[in-house]
């Protein structure tokens, strides 16, 4: 991690300086004050081990032959997606600054040439998607374009028991916080209509008995969302001896 605030670094300066005639004056004998990092957590490590796909990860030495060797890192040019590093900040516990990748952790396309490679035995694909998993059970990750559809998505469904596309688009916008022109609007939904794929107003389609089965899917929405952040509390807790249901 760079040193990026100059309060910790003491400089003695010597203004004239001179050895065997030579001029060395300059900045001599350059110390990092003692720190403590207050932003590091080594929770998400004490997780990803003691999942099963994760356990490798403590045998990485962070030699960077999985990145070398990742297709999305070099063929396809994703230069942010470096598993090593992914690994790196897992390992130290830097969620703040993973957290900034909890999306393009998931472009890994489970190549393996990274398991193949690493001299190590870190079975790299797996941690990586356990890692990726951590920030997403673990509930901080920037919510991305997909996770806002998702999400009015089933605000939409649940309303009716059956999609209402413009309501859909109507929500996506706002959550999406944008405005699509009339005219474009317009446009699209009379295209829509004509190809028979736009179901509002009087042409929406009604489930029946949705009022009573409304309440029993927002229950199992709100218990797998319960199981979700369990799956982060309770390994961690376990592997750290701390009490389980501590929030992550
Ligand atoms: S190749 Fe293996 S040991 Fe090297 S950085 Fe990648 S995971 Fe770590
Ligand atoms: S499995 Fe994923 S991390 Fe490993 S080389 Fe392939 S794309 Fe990269």
């Amino acid at each position: 991690m760079p040193i990026v605030e100059p309060s910790l670094v003491t400089v003695k300066r010597e203004e004239k300086l001179e050895l065997d005639g030579i001029d060395v004056s300059g900045d001599w004998n350059t110390f990092l004050e003692p720190r403590v990092h207050t932003d590091l957590d080594l929770k998400i490590v004490d997780w990803v081990r003691s999942q099963p796909q994760g356990e490798t990860i403590s045998r990485c030495w962070q030699c960077g032959t999985c990145t070398a060797g990742c297709c999305m890192h070099t063929d396809y040019g994703l230069e942010e997606f470096n598993p090593r590093y992914f690994i790196y900040l897992a390992q130290i516990g830097y969620e703040e600054e993973l957290r900034k990748y909890a999306q393009t952790i998931w472009r890994c396309v489970s190549c393996n040439k990274c398991v193949e490679r690493c001299p190590k035995g870190v079975k790299v694909e797996e941690v990586v998607h356990t890692i990726g998993t951590y920030l997403e059970v673990s509930g901080g990750a920037p919510e991305s374009p997909a996770d806002r559809f998702d999400r009015a998505y089933t605000e939409n469904l649940l309303a009716r028991g059956v999609l209402d596309e413009a309501a859909l688009f109507r929500t996506y916008e706002r959550l999406e916080g944008r405005k699509t022109p009339a005219r474009d609007l317009l446009r699209l939904g009379f295209t829509m209509l004509l190809s028979g794929r736009l179901h509002t107003g009087p042409f929406a389609h009604r489930t029946r008995g949705w009022r009573r089965m409304r309440p029993v899917l927002t229950k199992i929405l709100e218990e797998e969302e319960r199981a979700r952040r369990a799956r982060v509390e309770a390994p961690a807790s376990r592997a750290r001896g701390g009490s389980p249901g501590r929030a992550p």
